[in-house]
Order: structure tokens, then C-alpha cells, then sequence
């Protein structure tokens, strides 16, 4: 039967994408289901393969080197265009495989099984395998288990992207913002990189708690986080780090140059008018922190952010204050 999801690569490869998944660290999750698969199956090698656009990328891969490999060579690329599971006894005598060079040579690949790891809306973005380097069957009981595991990975992924983001307001959640903070700062020892922090803090929202109620505060959140989805960048970041206050990562850009962002946010939340009766508007105050050697820590870094915004309170609130540079620590 003609199965549209199987064969429709660019929405494949955005529903793999969706997951902000490639590229990430270890996740001891992950690595908990494919060692079962090791120890259930007995076999030496596990992964959770996501296939990308033109490459394979391995989320846990326990008794197998490396994380990447390109995608013409990967066992699960052929897992991915069905919707059962894969299994090879012995590929040194299936011609799809026998001139692999994952099979000629290292790992030595003999037998393999795979299962697709297919999304809710049905699109087979990777692969859950047992891998072994010698010939074997894999019985009906064990493929029924793969089956089950692979399902698991498919819920954790979920899992983790709802974790990801903030319910109320869609934006990334303090923890998920962090990481993203965390990048920029090992991008920045490693490559040079610059980037910089907008913190950004709801003036008075108690008080539009107060003399409107708590849905109505909600209402204002909603509205400071749509503005900044619409206004930001793809590459920016955008978390909610507290109750009423929010975050923007800026790559590539310098202190004077997130200024002048930060004041065109500054400004458009100025600019709205929050739906009630009577309408009312809103006003936010922001700190700027550029990236520098002595924020080299996600929690300096917010610390100084912080601590600007905090000079915005003082000045009036609704401005924007950039970071005085944190005093360095002179060694003895
Ligand atoms: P300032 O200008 O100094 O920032 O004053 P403020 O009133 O905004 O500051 P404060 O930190 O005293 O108040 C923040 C309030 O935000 C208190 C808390 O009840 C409210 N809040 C936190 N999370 C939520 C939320 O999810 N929804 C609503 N409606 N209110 C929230
Ligand atoms: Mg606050
Ligand atoms: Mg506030």
C-alpha cells in the first residue's frame, strides 16, 4: 500500500528537526534503552540512529565508535522507508549491504536489526538497532521487545521537547534557556564566537495582577512573548526565565549592537495595548550583557544581566542598562 508519510523526505527531515535533538550531549535516558537492547538481546552494539538530511547521527550508540557517519552507509537509512522492523542475519551475503564499509570493515557488521522510530504524526525519523559482528537470528520475542524500546525513545523525545518549552507563553524554559546559554559560551571559548544576553523584567506586574486578576496578568505574558516571536531572529533564543521575565540570546552580536535590540523590543512592548476593559498597556525594563571572559558561566552571566536590569528598576524602569564589566579576580 502506497504510504505518503514514507516517502515525503522534506517533512521527514522537519519532523526530525522539531525534537532540537541533533547535535545535543549524551542523555542518560537514551543510553539506559540501548543498553538494555545490548543486554537483552546479548549483542555488543546499540544505537538510537536519527537520520538527517545526508547524514547519520547517533543520540547513544554504547559499544560503537564515533557519532556520525554519512548517510549512504547507514543500516537504519534503509530501516526508515518501512514501517517494519529491519532485520539482517548476515550481510555479508545481502547485497545491499556486503560492500558496506561498516561491514568490510570496522565495526564489522553481520547482523543487524532495526526498528523505525516512528513520530505521532508518523514520520520514521530514525532507527532503535541491535547490531552484532556475527550471523544470527534474531527470534520473534526479541524483536517484539526492540519493538517496545524503540516506542520508548519515541516518548522520550516527546518527553523532552515538551520539557523544553513553556506552556503559557511557548517560549524555551529556564533550564532548556540555560543549555542554549551554555553553547553560546563553549562556541565562544572554542571558536571566538560572540553573542550576548537581553534580560528583560515586566514592570508593576503585581500590580496588573491585582487590579485585573491572575488570567488577565497571563494575558500580558502571552503578549510580551508573541512580540518577541514575532520580532526575533530564527538563530535567537528565547526563554522564559522567570514569572514575568524573559531572555534573548543574540549570537553573532556584540554589546552596542544588542543595545540598539534590546531598545526596539523595549519599544514595541511599550507599544502594546493588552485586550481588557478598559485596554491598558505595558512597559518592561532590560539588561544587556555581552559575552566576555569573565561571564564564561551561564550563571555570572545571567547574574550581570541581572544586575543591569536591576539598574533599569532603579532608573525608572522601562529603559534599557548595559552590564558594567564584572571586576576580575586578581590572583595572588
Ligand atoms: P517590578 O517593576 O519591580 O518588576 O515590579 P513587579 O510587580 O513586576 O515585581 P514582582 O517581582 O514584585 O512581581 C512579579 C509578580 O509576577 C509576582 C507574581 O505573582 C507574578 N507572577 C509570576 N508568575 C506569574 C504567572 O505565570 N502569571 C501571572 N498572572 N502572574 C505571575
Ligand atoms: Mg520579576
Ligand atoms: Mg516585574
Amino acid at each position: 500500500m502506497f504510504d505518503a508519510k514514507l516517502v515525503d523526505e522534506p517533512a521527514r527531515v522537519a519532523a526530525l528537526r522539531r525534537y532540537d535533538v541533533l547535535d545535543t550531549p549524551a542523555e542518560a535516558p537514551f543510553d539506559k534503552i540501548t543498553n538494555l537492547v545490548r543486554t537483552v538481546l546479548g549483542v555488543p552494539m546499540s544505537a538510537v540512529s536519527l537520520i538527517d538530511s545526508d547524514r547519520q547521527w547517533l543520540k547513544s550508540h554504547p559499544g560503537l565508535d564515533g557519532n556520525e557517519t554519512s548517510r549512504d552507509v547507514a543500516f537504519c537509512d534503509y530501516t526508515i522507508r518501512a514501517r517494519e522492523p529491519l532485520v539482517v542475519n548476515d550481510a555479508s551475503t545481502d547485497a545491499r549491504f556486503r560492500d558496506n564499509p561498516h561491514v568490510v570493515g570496522d565495526p564489522n557488521i553481520l547482523s543487524y536489526a532495526g526498528v523505525p522510530l516512528e513520530t505521532p504524526d508518523g514520520y520514521n525519523i530514525g532507527s532503535l538497532c541491535a547490531i552484532d559482528t556475527c550471523r544470527r537470528e534474531f527470534d520473534a520475542a526479541h524483536i517484539e521487545i526492540l519493538k517496545g524500546l524503540a516506542a520508548l525513545v519515541v516518548d522520550q523525545l516527546e518527553l523532552r521537547r515538551i520539557a523544553e518549552r513553556d506552556h503559557l507563553s511557548g517560549a524555551l524554559t529556564r533550564r532548556a534557556f540555560v543549555a542554549e546559554l551554555d553553547k553560546a559560551i563553549s562556541l565562544n571559548i572554542r571558536h571566538g564566537r560572540p553573542s550576548a544576553l537581553v534580560l528583560l523584567d515586566i514592570d508593576h506586574f503585581k500590580s496588573i495582577n491585582d487590579s485585573h486578576g491572575h488570567p488577565v496578568g497571563d494575558l500580558a505574558i502571552r503578549a510580551v512573548a508573541d512580540c518577541f516571536a514575532r520580532m526575533k531572529r530564527p538563530a535567537d533564543a528565547f526563554g522564559r526565565v522567570g514569572g514575568e521575565e524573559f531572555a534573548l540570546l543574540l549570537p553573532e552580536i556584540g554589546e552596542d549592537d544588542a543595545l540598539i535590540a534590546a531598545e526596539r523590543y523595549r519599544s514595541a512592548i511599550a507599544d502594546i495595548r493588552i485586550d481588557h476593559d478598559p485596554p491598558f498597556g505595558i512597559t518592561a525594563s532590560f539588561g544587556v550583557a555581552a559575552l566576555s571572559d569573565e561571564r564564561a558561566n551561564s550563571e555570572i552571566w545571567l547574574a550581570d544581566a541581572d544586575a543591569a536590569l536591576y539598574d533599569a528598576k532603579r532608573s525608572g524602569r522601562n529603559c534599557v542598562r548595559r552590564a558594567v564589566p564584572a571586576p576580575r579576580t586578581i590572583a595572588a
